[in-house]
This record gives C-alpha cells, structure tokens and sequence, in this order.
C-alpha cells in the first residue's frame, strides 16, 4: 500500500477544519440557539442536518457496495474533481497528467488551481488508452492521472487490467471518472478500491439515475481520502431540499430507462451509417454517441433550425469532423434520425 498521506499537500495535512454548530451537538435536537438561524420554521430556516446527509451517504454507499466512511457526496461530481487538486497539488509546482480528448473540467480545475497540466492524447480512431505515454509524461511532482471510463466525448470504456495498471505503476493518484458506468455493458473499477489507496473513483447521480438538476456527485476512495475531502469541501455542501430528494428518487428503479437508452443508442449506432452524411459512429459504453460527419458544422446548424441540439466536438483533438450527440427518448430519436438522413 502506498503512503497517501505522503501526497497531501503540507498545508492541508495540517488543516485544522472548520466545525459547523451541528457537527459539535451530537444529542437530542432540543432549542437550537447555535447557528444563528431564523427560529420560524418553513422547513429550511435550519441548516442540513448532518444525520439526514449520512441517511443518504449511507443508502447511495450500499447502492454502491462500498462502506459509507469510502464515500464522499459532492455539489456534482464537480466538486469532487476541484478537491482532488485543491488536497493534493501544491499550485506553481504540481502537475498533473489527463488523457485527452476527455471532460473539461479536469483541465478547467487544473487552470483554477494554477497546476500544471500535462495532455496525453488516446490512440487516435481507436481511442485506446495510452497506458506508457501517460506514465511517461508523469514525473516526481505529478499528483494527479485523470482518466474518464467511459470515455467523455468519445465513448469508449477502457479494460479494468489497463486502468490496474496505472494504478500499480503510478506514484500519485489516480482518478478514475465513470460518470457514465451504468450504461456500459463493461465493469468499472469500484472493485479495486480496496487493493489501491492512490485510486479515487468518481460516479454521479447526474446521468443514469435522472437527477443532474439535484447536483449530487460521489467520490470514492480510501476513507483516509474521504476524511481529508470532508475537511476541505464547503460546510454544508449539499442542501436539505436536494438530499431530501435524492433519497426519493434512489427508491425508484432506473434499469428499464437505462434499458431503453442502451438500446436505443445501439438502435442509433447501427442504423445512422446509412446517412449520406455520416461517415462513422464510434463504439459507445455511455448514453451518447461520437459520429464523424461530412460537414459538422453545416449539419449541426441543420439540426438547430429543426431544434435539435448537439454538441459540436469537431474543433476537439482527435475528434475533427465529429459530433456528440445525447440518445434521447425514442420519439426523440427519430426525429434526431429524419433531421440527419434529410441532410445533404
Ligand atoms: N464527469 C464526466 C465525464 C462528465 O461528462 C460530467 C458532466 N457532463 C461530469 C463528470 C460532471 O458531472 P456532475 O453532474 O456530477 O458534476
């Protein structure tokens, strides 16, 4: 097991947290003078209770199969991805290496914390993982390895034993983001966690489970790693409303909407070939598809004046010619499908 605390940087290891009113009082609630909150209740006037946040760290981490002190619930996974730098690199001086082409935010956060980022581009049209490129570009200051399985904007899902092999090989943390997991017919990594404590794994309830309005995030690692992130992250990060929603929404079933979205996307990827415009849909473990095209431009405009909105991808390294497009429901589908074999 390598020494975590070893890559923390000094002034965090040292932190001395703050502690909320809440966190102090541990008994019966009785007259709460200690917050400085409005008396009157309208069922938010107090702050979130810690023992109704824990309700749901507790019910997301059997969900998850990992014990709750391994889980860390952010605003977003967001949250959790500015956390990873603001613990472990010392701005001005750390670096760290993400595979590219990939989520934004991992080097928007770098840019924030004025850390070193250091791109290592996929394996162009096959999009495979560059396990030697991205350890070669590592040196004795990189903190952080970013990788994203399945793969935004590209789709695909990396092998558990090249992931692993990161993990074993690399000095500092690996942060492995499987936001889209649960519409990928591969397993992900959570079952490492126990084997490497350098490993941090990122999930959302944003995508598969409908709540990317709620703005819920989780984060799961060592509970080493987990205790230092309480420490940094906001007071309070996640409001009552929000947690009172969540733990709502995780007693309905997801599998047949994401059943339906797996299938609709595979319905997509095999039928949109046969456009005129489309000249290849890459091979997607998310919920959206990467298709080269002949004129992405002009075809994403098409699909504006129709009301179709896709992200346009074709200004991204390795990604020219190519939008990302979002599988929808099926009426949305097809007419995302009549928009696009109606293009000239
Ligand atoms: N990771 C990836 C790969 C994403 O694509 C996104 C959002 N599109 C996020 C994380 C952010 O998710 P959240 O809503 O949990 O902040």
């Amino acid at each position: 097991m390598k020494d975590i605390s070893q890559l923390v940087r000094p002034n965090i290891a040292a932190l001395q947290p703050y502690s909320t009113a809440r966190d102090e009082y541990k008994g019966e609630l009785g007259i709460l003078l200690d917050a400085n909150e409005n008396p009157y209740d309208n069922g938010i006037n107090r702050y979130p209770s810690t023992a109704l946040k824990e309700q749901l760290r507790s019910r997301v981490a059997a969900l998850k199969g990992v014990a709750p002190e391994r889980l860390f619930l952010g605003n977003g996974s967001d949250e959790a991805i500015d956390l990873c730098y603001r613990v472990f690199c010392e701005p001005g001086r750390d670096n760290a290496v993400i595979m590219a082409p990939s989520y934004g935010m991992y080097s928007v956060c770098a840019d924030i914390n004025n850390v070193e980022r250091r791109m290592v581009l996929l394996e162009p049209e096959t999009f495979a993982l560059p396990v030697e490129k991205m350890l070669g570009a590592a040196d004795s200051n990189t903190k952080l390895m970013f990788i994203c399985s399945p793969n935004n904007p590209t789709g695909n899902a990396f092998a558990v034993s090249e992931i692993e092999r990161l993990a074993v090989a690399f000095g500092g943390i690996l942060v492995v983001d499987e936001a889209y997991i649960d519409f990928s017919g591969k397993p992900g990594v959570l079952q490492l966690l126990e084997k490497y404590s350098n490993l941090i794994v990122l999930q959302t309830l944003s995508k598969a489970w409908g709540m990317a309005g709620l703005r819920i995030g989780l984060a799961m690692a060592s509970p080493y790693i987990i205790s230092i992130f309480k420490q940094v992250k906001y007071p309070y990060n996640i409001g009552t409303d929000t947690i009172a929603l969540a733990l709502e929404k995780l007693n309905g079933d997801i599998a047949p909407q994401v059943a339906e979205i797996v299938s609709e996307r595979d319905r997509l990827a095999a039928e949109l070939p046969s456009a005129g415009c489309v000249q290849k849909v890459y091979p997607s473990d998310a919920n959206f598809l990467l298709i080269k095209v002949t004129d992405p431009r002009g075809l994403y405009n098409a699909l504006l004046e129709q009301g179709v909105i896709v992200r346009d991808r074709s200004r991204v390294a390795l990604c020219e010619g190519c939008l990302r497009i979002t599988v929808g429901t099926p009426a949305e589908n097809i007419k995302l499908e009549k928009c696009i074999y109606s293009y000239e």
